[in-house]
């Protein structure tokens, strides 16, 4: 116990604590914490962009499922735990991706961790991306693949390493579409072109894309044509698509392979029917609903507009997804518990989820929030860094 004490005391120390932060009560963006009084809180660190999680459609679709199938699904998907919904929703996400078929997994987490060792093993080499999410690098790690890691986003840095390191095996790239704590995008159809030229499988994964990019809402790969080039694309029901649960899209060989391969999907209970019954609907409206993308676009070029009207001039990237550059942990969870304080829930996020010296805000808009709301979030953040780390304004 010691031991462990130490280990936390260490990481208190050092800015990096994680605590829990029970949510008493949530709707339309705006939460209540446990035992901080009545104070409703701004939401701007949910992924539920699109706030599909309370759209009636999405509930009475996961009410209605779960009234016709029961709470759980009974076994693994090998089993008898093979729902005919389950089908029916991968019909509808290869369709929405682009892709012949596709297979769901029980989260994004095991949906990497199961994809990445059944495509490469001890005699290949992995080229991921620096940025790359934690259960991408978990994956890799359990392929015991060979890992060599590219400077983020920078194609000459990936091209030098399968230069001199793509050996005789098989070569597995993997990226983000748009990366989680950055919200840049990764140039896609440059990468597809090299993993081409050195003969390199390519895993996209399109965790925060999905639902907000393209013109059907299947994601950048959509949106930039990539499809073909990209043999497997995976991604999560937990955020634009505001469920739980996640797949992985490509062809059907590649779906047949991993769902003979993959051990997180071979040895893990399907996922129950409340959340196929949710996905559906959510892949439902994100297909025939442009508008609700179109809504969450607007916000997002409110939000910028506003702060860069009240003097910020940094780059404020091209998504949903803003990042506000503090380097230091004590600073980025300083000025977040400031914007508590005001009424606004935003993210610190930092080390290990993201390089040392570079913690942020991670402020994420979603279409919860109306332009009132995003007006004040802007106000309360600008008064903050002002206060609290004015060089950012500099
Ligand atoms: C959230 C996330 C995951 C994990 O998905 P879950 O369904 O939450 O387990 C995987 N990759 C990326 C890039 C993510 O942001």
């Amino acid at each position: 116990m010691d031991e462990l004490n130490g280990w936390l005391g260490a990481r208190e120390v050092a800015g990096n604590l994680r605590e829990l932060r029970p949510v008493a009560r949530r709707r339309g963006g705006r939460l209540v914490l446990a035992g901080g009084g009545e104070r409703t809180l701004l939401d701007f660190s949910s992924n539920d962009y699109l706030g599909l999680s309370e759209h009636p459609e999405v509930v009475e679709g996961s009410r209605r499922a779960l009234e016709e199938w029961g709470a759980g699904s009974g076994a693994a998907r090998l089993m008898s735990g093979d729902l005919l919904l389950a089908h029916r929703l991968e019909e509808a996400v290869a369709s929405l991706k682009g892709q012949e078929a596709a297979l769901l997994f029980g989260s994004g987490y095991l949906a990497n961790a199961g994809i990445i060792p059944a495509l490469v093993g001890r005699e290949d080499v992995i080229f991921a991306d620096r940025l790359d999410h934690a259960s991408i690098y978990d994956g890799c790690r359990l392929s015991g693949a060979r890992l060599r890691r590219f400077r983020h986003n920078d194609l000459s840095h990936l091209e030098e390493l399968l230069r001199g390191e793509r050996g005789q095996g098989q070569a597995l790239i993997v990226v983000e579409s748009l990366y989680s704590m950055d919200g840049d995008r990764c140039p896609l159809r440059e990468l597809v072109a090299l993993k081409e030229r050195h003969d390199c499988l390519l895993l996209v994964d399109e965790a925060h894309a999905t639902g907000v990019f393209g013109a059907n809402g299947g994601g950048l790969v959509e949106e930039e044509g990539a499809g073909a080039g990209v043999d497997l694309v995976m991604g999560t029901f937990g955020k634009a698509l505001g469920s739980y649960g996640a797949y992985a899209a490509g062809s059907a060989t590649m779906v047949r392979y991993l769902l003979n391969r993959a051990r997180s999907f071979i040895f893990s209970t399907a996922l129950p029917p409340a959340v196929l019954g949710a996905s559906m609907a959510a892949v439902e409206l994100v297909r025939t609903r442009p508008e609700l993308r179109a809504e969450l676009h607007r916000r997002v070029a409110v939000f910028k507009e506003e702060l860069r009207q009240g003097g910020w001039s940094r780059p404020l990237g091209p998504s949903q997804i803003v990042p506000v550059p503090v380097g230091g942990s004590p600073e980025a969870s300083g000025l977040a518990a400031a914007l508590l304080d005001r009424g606004l829930y935003v993210t610190a996020v930092r080390p290990p989820t993201v390089p040392e010296g570079t913690a942020r805000l991670r402020i994420s808009i979603t279409r919860h929030h109306g332009e009132a709301d995003l007006r004040e979030a802007v106000a309360l953040i600008l008064a903050a860094i002002r206060r609290h780390a004015p060089s950012l304004l500099a």
